[in-house]
């Protein structure tokens, strides 16, 4: 919303579930919101009012795809279906995130994963965990098949940067994502817990560098038209437990502590830890030629400047108190 603000002139009409992380923004004259779900009547068609739609309206915390895998797959597949309808009838550019997650259950020797080629693996219905990819990949297939409607579909991979997910307990419960989960360990002085030994390898990528990447689909709506891009930084690719590794080492430099101080990380077994149907993709790396070619987008954040950002600001944001 801010990077909207400062950089463009345009009015932007938010809806979104709370607004308490952006009420700063709230009095701003461009700025109209609607604390609402996409299910409320009237809701999605009032979006589509408006010349672009940006639908980042998701449940997206793994710990949830096994216990609400119904309620994941109508947040991820019939809420955005009816909003790509009420656009393609107001005649709107949706611009629609989807997932990398639509890679599926990729192996640990799986290679770059591109956009329009690699073929899209996905678990036994009992491997829950997979609910929400088979929801993102109908949404994928159904905007596609809408006529007269223009899209651009985003495959986000692992962003991470402030302001994201939440603290169990505090705003929040269950399991968040790995960068809050593991924020939260380092913040308790508790082991950071990895599943199956954090043998699983993520590429991260920077919000602000996805935030980039939106702002050059808009300024080239003609060369992002009814294109799927994924949006990530295979420099920044490591293992999870390379991952903890690194979140101890700049937990220790930020809290002026030794790194002995920090509890040793632990293993944990995936289905003990998240519930029976976990499943896991061991190896999930962005091919990014075609955002490069296309649109002359390159994510370039390093991995350790946006941990250190993102750890800055989980300690500052939830750390009152906590000495170590
Ligand atoms: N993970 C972990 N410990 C945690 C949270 C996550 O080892 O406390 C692992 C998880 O099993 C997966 C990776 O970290 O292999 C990334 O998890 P995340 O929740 O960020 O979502 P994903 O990338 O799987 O969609």
């Amino acid at each position: 919303m801010n990077a909207i603000l400062c950089r463009t002139k345009w009015r932007i009409f938010g809806v979104d579930t709370d607004c308490y992380r952006i009420q700063q923004y709230l009095q701003n004259e461009r700025v109209e919101f609607f604390c609402s779900d996409l299910s409320a009547p009237g809701v999605v068609q009032r979006i589509a009012q408006f010349p672009i739609v940006v639908n980042l309206a998701a449940i997206c915390t793994p710990s949830r795809y096994m216990s609400q895998a119904v309620t994941v797959i109508r947040s991820n597949y019939d809420y955005p279906a009816l909003l790509a309808e009420a656009c393609q009838k107001s005649g709107s550019w949706l611009i629609h995130f989807s997932t990398s997650e639509v890679y599926g259950k990729t192996p640990a020797d799986s290679g770059p994963l591109k956009e329009d080629e690699t073929p899209l693996i996905f678990g036994p219905v009992q491997s829950s965990r997979w609910s929400y990819a088979t929801a993102k990949l109908l949404t994928e297939r159904f905007v596609a098949g809408l006529e007269n409607l223009r899209w651009t579909m985003v495959r986000p991979f692992n962003f991470v940067g402030p302001y994201m997910d939440f603290m169990p307990g505090v705003d929040g419960e269950g399991i968040p994502r790995v960068l809050a989960n593991f924020s939260t360990a380092l913040l308790k002085g508790e082991p950071i817990k990895l599943v199956n030994g954090g043998c699983a390898r993520r590429s991260f990528t920077s919000v602000f560098d996805a935030m980039d990447f939106l702002f050059d689909v808009f300024a080239s709506p003609e060369k992002a038209f009814y294109q799927t891009f994924n949006v990530g930084n295979p420099e920044n690719e490591v293992t999870i437990a390379e991952l903890a590794e690194k979140m101890r080492r700049i937990y220790a430099q930020l809290r002026g502590v030794s790194l002995a101080s920090i509890p040793e990380p632990c293993s944990i077994d995936g289905e003990a830890y998240y519930g029976v149907g976990y499943d896991d993709s061991l190896r999930r790396l962005p091919d990014v030629e075609k955002a490069e070619r296309l649109l002359g987008f390159k994510a370039s954040t390093p991995l350790d400047v946006v941990l250190r950002e993102s750890l800055s600001w989980f300690v500052d944001h939830y750390g009152a108190g906590t000495e170590l």
